[in-house]
């Protein structure tokens, strides 16, 4: 008969999307990553970690969040060319889903940039 499993046993990284849907600190596992939806806090306020110096270099943000734009711009010219919504109805669709992809689009994007950095920064 063992002893029950240990859960703070568990040392490997979190999964990238709890991680990016929590904004979960690479350093510390607090929920400190982002001070905004979509923008990273300076650093953590919870151990202090230097976000901001993490981030640099990740400047293909702004080039993500075009194509992922891009993309949904076209899917909704396929959706009206395919059923023909009324307008009121394809903004009411598209407006919310624009939003919340762009949203997670960044996050994601972001948390996955700053957890590479940290572990580049690791020894
Ligand atoms: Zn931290």
């Amino acid at each position: 008969m063992l002893p029950d499993d240990s859960p703070t046993e568990n040392k490997g990284q979190p999964g990238l999307v709890p991680a990016a849907l929590s904004g979960l600190c690479p350093c510390c596992r607090g929920k400190t990553l982002f001070a905004a939806p979509a923008a990273l806090a300076n650093e953590c306020v919870a151990c202090g970690l230097d976000i901001r110096s993490l981030e640099r270099g990740g400047r293909f943000v702004g080039v993500v969040t075009m194509l992922l734009a891009l993309a949904l711009i076209i899917a909704a010219l396929g959706v009206d060319e395919w059923l023909r919504p009324p307008l009121w109805l394809s903004f009411a669709f598209w407006a919310p889903v624009t939003v919340v992809g762009v949203i997670f689009a960044l996050r994601f994007y972001k948390t996955m940039w700053v957890y590479h950095q940290y572990e580049e920064s690791q020894p």
